[in-house]
């Protein structure tokens, strides 16, 4: 067995009070990997908590376990070991986090190859199209049992990043993987419901004026969209409305890369990447400070919308002609 596994799982055999976390701005495979990992280890008589700065995207809402999230680590009692899942970077953890020092042996699980180690253990997986892969793997080397509410997180956690196994990262191990999680209860058809088909309104309302957005540049190679907060204010939404909306971006016809740019408060932008091509673009990400995959990545900038859209854009127009880098 990998060393880093043995590692793990050598850490969940002694502990006995575990805290297990994931990213800000939590998406499938975040809110899916903490739950499938949190319910595995409390099935196996820990105690677990699972915790997130934010809250969990309404969608998600139906995952087994999403209402024992907790959202504050003020009152806890230090653990034996905290298993951060799907985060790249500790900053992504959230300032609770940050302000937390109770966590033990901090065990890192991730497929970003971007990850910078910020663990005592980092399983860091490139090749796994999300981290509920990794849950998958760890969880069957430590012989813990994967019940049918666990299958439904790490289902969720692999259909959503692979964008339903469209993406590259859609690998046979992936698929096996899936598989494995249908025949032990996850219901695809029940789960594509539930996430796919099951917006609110008011996200198609929003998605109406994102659209009204869209501008072409660098001969239709760039595609951006811009979210600003009057437009969630209107809709009366939240920020996790807005996921999948880049997207549409890159879907356009010869468009290389794809832009969001959502406004976070006044000069203070969350950008979205997604790439279609050769480019990189998790390199360019990595430049403004963020990071994530060749196709999919994310960052965050101060300026103001024009400053901000001309700095991005200059980037990708370089990368887009030199070929990827
Ligand atoms: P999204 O655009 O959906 O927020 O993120 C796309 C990918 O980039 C995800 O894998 C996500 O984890 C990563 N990502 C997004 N924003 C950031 C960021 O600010 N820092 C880092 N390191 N990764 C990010
Ligand atoms: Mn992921």
């Amino acid at each position: 067995m990998d060393k880093l596994f043995e590692r793990a799982i050598e850490e969940i055999r002694r502990g006995r009070r575990f805290l297990v976390i994931s990213h800000v701005n939590p998406e499938g495979d975040a809110v899916g990997s903490l739950l499938g990992l949190a319910l595995a280890l409390k099935e196996a008589g820990k105690d677990v908590v699972p915790y997130l700065e934010d809250q969990v995207p309404e969608l998600l809402g139906f995952l087994p376990g999403s209402e024992q999230v907790a959202h504050s680590l003020e009152n806890e009692e230090p653990f034996d070991a905290t298993f951060a899942v799907d985060c790249g970077q500790l900053e992504r953890l959230g300032r609770g986090f940050a302000g937390f020092s109770g966590h033990g042996v901090l065990i890192n699980i991730d497929h970003h190859k971007t990850n910078d180690h910020f663990g005592d253990i980092n399983i860091v997986v490139p090749e796994a199209s999300a981290a509920g892969e990794i849950v998958f793997d760890l969880l069957r080397e430590a012989g813990l049992k994967i019940t049918p509410e666990v299958a439904v997180n790490l289902y969720v956690a692999i259909h959503t990043d692979t964008g339903s196994f469209r993406y590259s990262s859609s690998t046979p191990e992936a698929f096996r993987k899936a598989g494995e999680l249908v025949r032990l209860g996850a219901d695809p058809w029940k789960i594509a419901s539930r996430v796919y088909e099951n917006h609110p309104l008011k996200r198609f309302r929003l998605l109406s004026e994102a659209l009204s957005t869209l501008e072409m540049t660098d001969e239709g190679k760039i595609a951006v969209l811009t979210i600003t907060q009057d437009m969630l204010k209107r809709v009366n939404g939240t920020k996790d409305l807005v996921d999948g909306f880049v997207n549409y971006a890159r879907a356009v016809e010869g468009v290389a890369v794809g832009v969001l740019l959502r406004e976070c408060g006044k000069d203070d932008y969350k950008i979205s990447l997604r790439a279609k091509g050769d480019v990189d673009v998790s390199k360019i990400a990595e430049k403004f400070g963020g990071g994530g995959h060749p196709h999919a990545a994310g960052f965050n900038i101060k300026g103001s919308l024009e400053e901000v859209k001309e700095k991005i854009v200059g980037e990708l127009k370089e990368a887009i002609e030199g070929g990827v880098q």
